[in-house]
């Protein structure tokens, strides 16, 4: 690996997350073989991708004297989420701004937040920079009441924070080798903010391996998607002063997002229940279903079929609680398969 400008880091994962085959899965829907990385264990307050920026962002906060972290999002957030909990596990208060008037109901990731004692703002205001503009303001707000703030944009996507991904690439590479593990085609990642792909993608340029990067959009059309994941990955590189070489090396899709940002799409649905069935793992309605519903269709259509693929699960699953009546009613073909009388609902 070429070495770069060293940022620093508190440690908040326990080590590094497992990977393992999925073989029941890769079958049902015809893959060679399909490995999971478990980046919803990454050990804090139910896990996700945002711990392995938050370990970079919260080093450069204490680097810098801080003692309140300032961040936001939609109100179902994972990254706001583990913002709060890291903030405590490190003697420091968050303050939180999310889009929107009506949080809705405090399930999932806001009852978390609550959970946490964080201090929550909502903006009425929706899109990142009206978000990363009222995150400023209340910044300014606090610098005057003789706080430290430190303001992380939307996702944790700042090249700080993607390093993380960088560092992951690396983690994931180091245990393939000790495992000996077969390579893999593709590496399949869900896109919200593009910081994670382009923390792979920085890493998959430091030590490269002979896999395909692909991210599924969850969130922006992938003509814009790619152009964000690009821009985070040239500000990355700037940060590390690496030069050279190739820019853009993935794949973004966008066909399996569904009817919008967090709304879940039936295939997601679908992808939930799957990998729930021939696994007993969990995937996420927002993020993880959506790639997994992309993996599952390109198998199925043949596309990717006989392929090697690794997913790497960014975590999210609190978000399964706030989708209860939509999870619960798609699994009415439990119902047909009992011997109970159907209810009169049906
Ligand atoms: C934030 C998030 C992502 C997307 O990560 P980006 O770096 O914003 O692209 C994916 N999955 C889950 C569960 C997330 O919370």
């Amino acid at each position: 690996m070429r070495s770069v400008k060293p940022l620093s880091r508190v440690s908040l994962l326990w080590g590094e997350t497992p990977v393992h085959p999925l073989p029941r899965f890769a079958e049902a829907v015809g893959l060679k073989s399909c490995w999971i990385k478990r980046d919803d264990l990454t050990g804090i307050a139910f896990g996700g991708n945002k711990l392995r920026k938050l370990e970079y962002l919260l080093g450069d906060a204490l680097s810098k004297g801080c003692d309140l972290l300032i961040t936001g999002g939609s109100p179902q957030s994972n990254h706001a989420r583990l913002t709060a909990a890291v903030a405590r596990k490190a003697g420091m208060d968050a303050w939180l701004c999310f889009s929107g008037k009506d949080p809705g109901e405090v399930q999932g990731n806001l009852l978390l937040d609550k959970l946490f004692g964080a201090t929550i703002h909502m903006t009425g205001r929706y899109g990142s920079e009206a978000l990363l503009s009222a995150m400023e303001e209340l910044a300014r707000e606090a610098e005057k009441q003789g706080r430290k703030p430190y303001v992380i944009p939307v996702g944790g996507s700042t090249p700080i924070g993607d390093y993380g991904y960088t560092r992951a690439w690396e983690e994931w590479r180091r245990q393939a080798d000790r495992l000996g593990l077969s390579p893999v085609d593709y590496l399949v990642v869900p896109v919200g903010t593009g910081g994670t792909l382009a923390g792979l993608a920085v890493g998959k340029r430091l030590s490269p391996a002979p896999v395909r990067l692909v991210g599924f959009s969850v969130w922006l059309k992938a003509s814009e998607a790619r152009a964000e994941t690009l821009r985070l990955e040239r500000s990355l590189l700037s940060t590390l002063g690496v030069g050279g070489g190739e820019e853009g090396d993935y794949l973004v899709l966008d066909e399996y997002a569904g009817p919008k940002y967090g709304v879940p799409s039936r295939e997601g649905m679908e992808a939930i229940r799957l990998l729930a069935r021939t696994e007993g793992i969990l995937v996420d309605p927002v993020y993880t279903a959506k790639a997994l519903a992309g993996v599952i269709d390109l198998a199925r259509r043949g596309e990717w079929r006989g392929k090697r693929v690794l997913f790497w699960h960014t975590g999210g699953t609190p978000a399964l609680f706030t989708h209860a009546k939509t999870l619960a009613d798609g699994g009415k073909e439990n119902e047909h398969r009992s011997d109970r009388p159907r209810s009169e609902k049906g």
